[in-house]
């Protein structure tokens, strides 16, 4: 017979909990229930409650491209599932990772046994689980070229998974866990393929002067890592998401027009578009290095809104309708966030 006994609220799940630590912006809001997540059980309990309560439940790996502007009153699922599963075929390795595990930790395991195709993203900061959701990509790369499946499990029905690479609809920092999927799924691991046959990608500008002419997987992993930690803004000592707006993808009439005005405008062309360097435009409108109210621009990448020294998310959301609006004016052109906001 079925159990139609209300559920108690699962050990796991703490009341009341600052966000500041779970997210690289450090800015501060209170979670109305907050769990650390270590095992599927964990997982299927506090979800089952959340359900039946009716309280919304965010996940959240590692908080790196999160924006925190308000309390939020639903249950924070903070993701730490962990475990690595590696599989040798003939041509290639299948790589199952937990959601919970640490990208770059991953990425550094296969490029320690030498197995090729994740180097170009050394560095980027966050948890397995998340690399999917925005297909995170750096230096001419992105994860979905070498993702295989991705095990889930359904919110509502608490059943697990899997979901083809092809169902997933990965595109420039996309797929369908932004869409349709947002409230659909959790993810628990990623597979990944890796072909023994594989193909270094070095070409990328700013990669290939630090590389020799035949550079290996570990050359590659080094030179992104030298070059990530010159450019970007490292989280542990100033608060930021990584860029912060998406490339905008404009027409070839639209990229004319503006090549016309800026001779020196960077971009990089497309299929049938060209993707415009966002960071370009903000640098050229004169925000780079820009401060105020304890937020600003990155001084050396005009693309990273850093939180130099403030608790309240909302400051970085008026810098955020600033900048856009200025953009907008300059050049006719719309910048969308890259992080999402926790609400
Ligand atoms: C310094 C810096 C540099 C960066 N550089 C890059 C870069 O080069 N390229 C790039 O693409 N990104 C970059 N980012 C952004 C960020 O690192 C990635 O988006 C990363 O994948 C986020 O991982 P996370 O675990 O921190 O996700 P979170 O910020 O915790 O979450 C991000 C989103 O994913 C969802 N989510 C997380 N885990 C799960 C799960 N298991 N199941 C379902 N949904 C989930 C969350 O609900 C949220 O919507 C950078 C960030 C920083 C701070």
């Amino acid at each position: 017979m079925a159990n139609h006994s209300v559920p108690s609220m699962p050990i796991c799940i703490q009341e009341n909990i600052s966000l500041k630590k779970f997210n690289t912006f450090r800015f501060d809001a209170t979670a109305r229930y907050l769990a650390i997540i270590s095992t599927l059980d964990e997982l299927r309990d506090a979800t089952h409650w959340a359900n039946y309560h009716a309280i919304p439940i965010k996940m959240v790996g590692e908080g790196s491209n999160l924006l925190v502007t308000e309390d939020v009153n639903a249950l924070v699922l903070i993701n730490r599932l962990s475990g690595l599963t590696l599989t040798e075929r003939e041509n290639d390795y299948l790589l199952t990772v937990a959601a919970g595990e640490n990208w770059h930790k991953t990425v550094t395991y296969t490029v320690d046994n030498n197995m090729g195709g994740l180097e170009n993203l050394a560095l980027i900061p966050g948890s397995v689980g998340a690399c999917p959701i925005q297909n995170i990509g750096a230096y001419g790369v992105e994860a979905g070229e070498f993702i295989d499946a991705i095990e889930v499990l359904d919110r509502e029905t608490l059943t697990t998974k899997w979901l083809l690479k092809h169902e997933c609809q990965f595109a420039y920092r996309d797929s369908r866990f932004k869409h349709d999927w947002a409230t659909k799924y959790f993810i628990l691991a990623v597979r990944f393929i890796l072909n023994k046959h594989h193909e270094i990608k070095a070409s990328y500008s700013g990669l290939s002067d630090l590389l020799p002419l035949e550079p290996t997987i570990k050359d590659v992993y080094k030179s992104v890592c030298q070059t990530r930690i010159k450019k970007l803004p490292d989280p542990n000592l100033i608060g930021n998401a990584g860029s912060f707006f998406k490339n905008p993808i404009v027409s070839q009439q639209q990229y004319d027009a503006l090549l016309r005005i800026y001779p020196d405008l960077v971009a990089f062309p497309m299929k049938d578009n060209w993707k415009l360097a966002a960071g370009w435009l903000i640098e050229k409108a004169g925000w780079k290095g820009y401060k105020k109210d304890g937020v600003g621009v990155y001084e050396k990448q005009a693309l990273c809104l850093v939180n130099h020294a403030t608790d309240d998310g909302k400051k970085l959301m008026l810098l955020e309708q600033a900048i856009k609006q200025d953009i907008n004016d300059k050049f006719n052109v719309e910048l969308e966030r890259e992080p999402i906001r926790l609400v």
